[in-house]
């Protein structure tokens, strides 16, 4: 297949017109090496890598920890025709019996319709209860290297990233042993300054939900915010569903951090795809109104807006369209060590492409 003539967002993160070269899945550096020369006409189009959703629990009315491997597809489907290729599904607090069953689901091979898996997220158990959000406190334990090690290998080594807190009992001795094997990320954590930078000098390398669940990012004790800036390797997630984050904290946030370190996710549930109604989230009952959900107690739960239009919600705030489109596919594909073979337009890589109008409507996703 040749795409050609589109606006290609090239692998300096800038636009540049160019024609795609692709082969068994794969681009290729020149037309001779393409056996199928079917032609998708881009002019007057962009054509972005496949967005990296690297936290999401579900949507179209199903939950990764339904532990239900068709739902799974269909989350997956519903990703893929929003111009989203890759995901990692996000479990929440749960029995680690239960969470075993749920990890093994995503070892499923999925049918070409779908976004790939690129790994499991784990949010929880090894949280703190006093910022659990939308956590159930009753599952929360301390951080257990065997634990995560039995859960790992219930999903053959899928897991890519831990969201937890680091001032838990044991908590820094896991980061200390395990940040080689997963990538560590702080969220629903009372860590002060001091402990946050301890957990990234340890080998942490990303922040949950920057800002939600966690302190704020104070003058006298800029938590792990403060920690995360002063630390090189650190990445930091944000929801930029216009209702987790204020416009200005999202535009702040890609001027203190730089693009190179935004990561956007979606924090998805169920909701996401449907109309407003009741759900649930890790066993909880949610209510969806006008893509705002939350717990009964008034808790947000997670966000029902897809990793796409976090995107193009983050445009509408002022944010550069190199820099969100950054933060949706080289960042998240660099932060879980899958660069190699997504994230950017590049020779050797997935063909994992999405081209749009100029208003950033999807019109293909390839
Ligand atoms: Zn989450």
């Amino acid at each position: 297949m040749i795409i050609k003539n589109g606006l290609v967002f090239n692998e300096n993160c800038v636009f540049e017109k160019k024609d795609i070269y692709i082969e068994n899945n794969i681009i290729v550096d020149s037309i001779e090496k393409v056996t199928d020369k079917t032609e998708i006409d881009a002019s007057g189009n962009y054509v972005i890598p496949g967005l990296i959703d690297t936290h999401i629990h579900g949507a179209t009315g199903h939950d990764f920890c339904d532990k239900d491997a068709k739902g799974l597809i269909s989350i997956a489907k519903y990703l893929k025709s929003n111009g989203i290729t890759a995901f990692c599904p996000t479990s929440m607090t749960l029995k680690k019996e239960l969470l075993k069953e749920i990890f093994n689901t995503a070892t499923t091979d999925l049918p070409k319709d779908c976004a790939n898996i690129v790994g499991i997220h784990m949010e929880g158990p090894f949280l703190s209860k006093e910022k659990k959000g939308a956590q159930d406190a009753t599952f929360i334990v301390t951080p257990q290297v065997d634990m995560f090690k039995e859960l790992n290998e219930a999903c053959n080594g899928m897991i890519k990233i831990i969201t937890m807190a680091p001032e838990c009992d044991g908590g820094l001795e896991f980061i200390k042993e395990m940040s080689k094997t997963v990538s560590i990320s702080l969220g629903h954590t009372t860590a002060n300054y001091d402990m946050a930078k301890q957990a990234f000098d340890l080998g942490a390398t990303r922040a949950t939900h920057l800002f939600n669940a966690m302190p704020a990012f104070n003058h006298r004790d800029p938590s792990v915010v403060g920690a995360a800036l002063d630390s090189e390797n650190a990445f930091v997630e944000l929801i930029s569903d216009g209702i987790h984050i204020h416009p200005s904290m999202v535009r702040a946030t890609f001027k203190m951090f730089t693009d190179d370190k935004v990561i956007l996710i979606s924090d998805a549930m169920m909701a996401t795809g449907m109309e407003n109604g009741s759900y649930e989230l890790g066993g909880q009952k949610v209510t969806m109104k006008d893509k705002k959900a939350t717990l009964a107690d008034g808790t947000i739960a997670g966000s029902a807006t897809n990793l796409f239009d976090c995107m193009r919600k983050a445009v509408s705030f002022g944010i550069p369209l190199e820099s969100a489109i950054k933060a949706c596919t080289k960042n998240p594909a660099v932060s879980i060590n899958v660069f190699d073979k997504m994230g950017s337009i590049s020779v050797g890589k997935l063909a994992n492409l999405v081209i749009l109008d100029k208003d950033l409507n999807i019109k293909n996703v390839i």
